[in-house]
């Protein structure tokens, strides 16, 4: 099964990843997790895209189309794998749909993650983390035992930056920018279901789960 998840940042498509994957075997690949690591190994994509991450500049779809180049090689991704927050633009989704056509494979399916504006800042704008154990918590949802001082380690929580709420604003003008014409690009294709993201964690994915089995219909 090879899916693209689409959703703006705060919607929980992340989250709905690592269950999809864990239940049918396959990969999650997130470009964030892969800059990450390419920076940490200091791999020569890793090193450029660090050049632009340092300067507060987006990484180039270049680098990014590489990393993710690199990855679907790797054979432990023969089984399928989820793409999360790749493609972000038409550019990177025509790249990727020849990386595919190289390997002989498609998209089985896109999903689109729906939330609104609101309760994506309610999300992201509570989320805090502990700079020491990387622990992270919600002053709403899942709030620390031990106040603004972390549960593990009593290490003084943080808000990250781009979870402040000026940074939120412009992560979600960007994502609209950016991926709007993403949608119709798959819509077009017929691969595209949509999904409301805003339930219950469990409830979004006994939905998703009836997506990917539903024959398509889009
Ligand atoms: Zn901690």
């Amino acid at each position: 099964m090879r899916l693209v998840f689409l959703g703006a940042p705060g919607v929980g498509k992340g989250t709905q990843a690592d269950k999809v994957a864990a239940q049918y075997r396959i990969r999650k690949v997130s470009t964030g997790d892969l800059l990450r690591e390419a920076v940490r190994n200091k791999t020569p994509l890793g090193l450029e895209a660090k050049e632009h991450m340092d300067q507060g500049r987006l990484v180039p779809d270049s680098v990014v189309i590489g990393l993710v180049r690199e990855k679907l090689a790797d054979p432990s991704h023969a089984n399928g794998f989820i793409l999360d927050g790749f493609p972000r633009t038409v550019p990177q989704a025509e790249v990727l749909a020849k990386v595919l056509v190289e390997r002989g494979l498609q998209l089985d399916r896109v999903i689109n993650f729906k939330v609104s504006r609101e309760e994506i800042v309610k999300r992201l704008s509570g989320r805090r983390s502990c700079p020491k154990c990387q622990a992270t918590y919600h002053v709403e949802f899942a709030p620390s035992k031990n106040g603004t001082l972390c549960e593990r380690c009593g290490e003084a929580l943080i808000q990250r930056s781009d979870d402040k709420q000026e940074a939120i604003e412009m992560r979600l003008r960007v994502y609209e920018e950016q991926t709007a014409p993403l949608i119709n690009f798959y819509e077009k294709q017929r691969l595209l279901s949509h999904l409301n993201g805003a339930e219950a964690v469990e409830t979004v994915y006994h939905n998703l789960v009836k997506a990917l089995a539903a024959p398509q219909t889009a």
